[in-house]
């Protein structure tokens, strides 16, 4: 069976993120970018799936910029066999992407789609829900364990306080959550065997779908400074400031 996964490219997690002056959005100038750290998860599963023998082909998706490509490189130093990128300046949204993974998805014919649940830069955790209603697939979100067989997928999820199994029939879409794996390092041979892996090239007017932009960021703020914490002498003088100060009592 075909496995599709969606990797996306953000600003790498270690980054400190700055809001433009103009507050319509944060800098990507000269900032380091890397794959969204729940896709690394989603590649490491496929190519567990792969090892155990149920998987054939893992195929790398990413939608953006031309340098998207480095993206799908990466996830093809990790192990995957090709790359399909989908190629647009345009600012893509959840709806976008999902509509996008869904005419890739319909050219490649994957049993089973696994995605991050979400991206580190938009936080919008929308796409594989969207996915799988375009699709109308099933789909199992937040996956902390993965397990295939008879056409079925069993899939434990985190849920509020504690863990849900589920079982969804393939084909289906999974979403990635942070105790699933811990994505392995691409090995030096592996980069450059990557070099050499195929990357597909398209873009969203030949696949026909629309990108243009649902909603509109009105404004992006830092959130407000922390300011520092400081000692009470005693219980009375703590009740009194959550009384006065805090007004939390
Ligand atoms: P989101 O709904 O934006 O939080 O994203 C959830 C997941 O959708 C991400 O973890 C990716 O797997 C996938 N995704 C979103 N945008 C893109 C993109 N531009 N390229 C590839 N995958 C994406």
């Amino acid at each position: 069976m075909k496995a599709l996964v969606a990797v996306k490219r953000v600003i790498d997690y270690n980054v400190k993120i700055r809001v433009k002056a103009d507050k319509t959005g944060v800098e990507t100038a000269n900032v380091k970018m890397s794959m969204n750290p729940f896709d690394e998860i989603a590649v490491e599963e496929a190519l567990r799936l792969r090892e155990a023998g149920i998987v054939s082909e893992i195929i790398a998706v990413s939608l953006g910029v031309a340098q998207c490509q480095e993206t799908i490189r990466t996830a093809l130093a990790m192990g995957a066999d090709r790359g399909v990128l989908v190629q647009t300046d345009a600012e893509l949204q959840p709806l976008a992407v999902a509509k996008l993974l869904k005419a890739v998805i319909v050219q490649e014919n994957p049993e089973i789609v696994i995605i991050g649940k979400q991206a580190i830069d938009d936080d919008c955790n929308q796409t594989g829900q969207m996915l799988s209603a375009l699709l109308g697939w099933p789909q199992a979100t937040f996956a902390s364990k993965v397990k295939i067989s008879d056409g079925h997928a069993e899939v434990t999820r985190e849920v509020d306080g504690g863990l849900e199994t589920v079982s969804i029939k393939l084909p289906a879409v999974i979403t990635t959550d942070l105790r699933l794996n811990e994505p392995r390092y691409a090995s030096l041979p592996n980069i450059m065997r990557a070099k050499k892996k195929p990357i597909a090239t398209t873009t969203p007017e030949a696949l026909g779908v629309d990108v243009a932009p649902r909603l509109a960021v009105l404004k992006v703020e830092e959130p407000p400074k922390r300011e520092g914490g400081h000692k009470v002498g005693s219980v009375a003088e703590l009740i009194d400031k959550l009384k006065t100060e805090a007004r939390v009592i």
